[in-house]
């Protein structure tokens, strides 16, 4: 008989809990077949988050394969377990860890019905996240809509230690079930821009760095991005080339520390937004708080764009996005800067900004990234109030006060002293000439102007609250 154990975005050997089970699970008799499903539907070849996430399936079969084999199947989820029955007719038990969000919880609806309708035992697993989205409920039993009560019971919560898997390569079926599919799978990583430190030992090393040398300060640092003492441990969560109980352990054997706390709350966030998501399916598409459904966005594209390349005038925000550009990653504070730089001055719809995000970004999650995107927009649960806009410039001014981030990535302000990096727009004539720095030639002046710009926000939300109000009014 065989067994498949079906990877996702759960591309390690340690602390996999569904191939835990696998392994423990099989027969005398039994074979194990690793797989992984190649969707050309869900690779886009220009975007760094896919180019990403296929590098580390490419990394992660080198791996297996050194030992064993991760067959690969390209094509649709459903067909290619049509395929896979027809060629292993003894195939009788999958092991997978699920997905509660998404593309990923409707693709697992649609494989468990095939799965029953073939005989086939399916056995999931709650793997990705301390807690998954319906273990933690209030007191009537359903789900929190705000943080801190949330967070209040989640950390009371025991936590799951890390599992130790003992990978039987001769349990292993190794010979190759499809390669023409590995051809086409072959063909699309070679493609790929070459990736470093991606992986389950890269994930390994960078998360013993970080609470080696990092966590202690995490509490102060973390909002500095010139500082760069946040973990960076996204993408490796997002691949699941770490996994969270190991994270989790690993913060155990350091000392109590704020820092210790604060990261701790941190991974509750990434708890949170899944369960909102699980609890909102039509987050993607809709905001939360029904009374900003109504917002009329000025979608403006060549704002947009200015926003997308880095060229708006506001250095912060300028150069942030390059940031994103250029690493396809981007700090905390600044995502929360430039998500409300979208939304509150430029008034372009937070959909935008998340479908560009979730294009860019090599840790893309979907549930944080709409998370973080309905926070900034104001539209989401437990959401920054939308009277409270924040100043580009006075963010700037405390997050990095001698503009040393800003240098790093907009080059053409280098030369700018403390004082005038935050609005070189407010530089004369002189001092232009004496920094060479040239407004409008080499640098942009603002697109827009903040002040104006709070106040047409807060009546595009009022607006939108008023008219809620009418349509309810008119249902009732
Ligand atoms: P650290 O500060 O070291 O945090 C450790 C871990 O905690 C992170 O890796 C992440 O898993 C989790 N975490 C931290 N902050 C948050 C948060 N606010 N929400 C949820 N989880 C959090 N995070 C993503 O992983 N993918 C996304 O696509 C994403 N999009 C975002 C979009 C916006 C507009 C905003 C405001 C935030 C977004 N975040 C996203 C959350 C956060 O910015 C990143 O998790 C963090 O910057 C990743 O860097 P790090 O691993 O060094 O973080």
């Amino acid at each position: 008989m065989q067994t498949v154990m079906w990877f996702r975005r759960d591309l390690r050997i340690q602390d996999n809990k569904a191939l835990y089970h696998a392994f423990n699970d099989l027969g005398a008799e039994d074979e194990l077949v690793l797989l992984f499903q190649a969707n050309p539907a869900q690779f886009l070849e220009d975007s760094p988050n896919h180019q990403a996430f296929f590098g580390s399936v490419q990394h992660f079969k080198g791996r297996i394969d050194e030992q064993a084999h991760l067959q690969i199947q390209y094509g649709e989820p459903l067909d290619l377990f049509a395929q896979l029955k027809e060629t292993l007719p003894d195939w009788n038990k999958i092991y997978f860890n699920e997905d509660t969000t998404g593309f990923g919880a409707k693709r697992d609806k649609e494989a468990k019905k095939f799965f029953r309708q073939n005989g086939i035992e399916y056995f999931r697993f709650q793997d990705h996240y301390l807690h998954g989205a319906r273990e933690i409920k209030n007191q009537q039993g359903d789900p929190y809509k705000v943080f801190t009560p949330y967070y209040n019971q989640w950390k009371e919560r025991v936590k799951e230690t890390p599992l130790k898997v003992r990978f039987q390569a001769d349990s292993v079926h190794s010979k190759v079930l499809f390669p023409e599919d590995e051809k086409k799978f072959d063909k699309l990583v070679a493609r790929l821009p070459k990736q470093t430190k991606i992986g389950e030992e890269a994930a390994t090393r960078q998360l013993k760095k970080f609470v080696k040398n990092s966590v202690e300060k995490y509490e102060k640092a973390r909002d500095i991005p010139i500082l760069d003492e946040t973990s960076h441990l996204s993408r490796y969560l997002r691949t699941g080339e770490v996994s969270i109980r190991t994270v989790w352990q690993a913060l155990q054997e350091e000392k109590p520390s704020q820092g210790r706390n604060t990261f701790e709350k941190e991974l509750c966030w990434r708890d949170f937004y899944n369960m909102i998501f699980t609890n909102h399916p039509r987050q993607q598409k809709q905001p939360i708080q029904a009374q900003f459904r109504f917002i009329k966005w000025e979608n403006n594209q060549e704002k947009f764009e200015k926003w997308q390349e880095g060229k708006t005038g506001f250095p912060i925000v300028d150069a942030a996005m390059r940031q994103l550009k250029e690493t396809g990653w981007m700090h905390n504070r600044l995502r929360m800067i430039t998500a409300s730089f979208l939304t509150k001055d430029l008034l372009i719809d937070w959909r935008w900004g998340e479908r560009y995000f979730q294009q860019q970004l090599i840790d893309y999650d979907p549930a944080s990234n709409i998370g973080g995107w309905q926070w900034a927009a104001s539209t989401g649960t437990d959401a920054v109030p939308y009277f409270r806009v924040f100043n580009p410039t006075t963010q700037s001014e405390k997050f990095d006060p001698e503009g040393k981030f800003i240098k790093k990535y907009v080059k053409e302000l280098g030369s700018l002293p403390e004082k005038l990096i935050h609005q070189p727009d407010k530089m004369t004539k002189e001092e232009q000439e004496e920094y060479s720095m040239i407004l409008d030639q080499d640098y942009p002046s603002p697109i827009v102007n903040h002040k104006e710009r709070r106040k047409r926000a807060i009546s595009m939300y009022e607006a939108s609250k008023e008219y809620a109000r009418e349509v309810q009014a008119h249902e009732e």
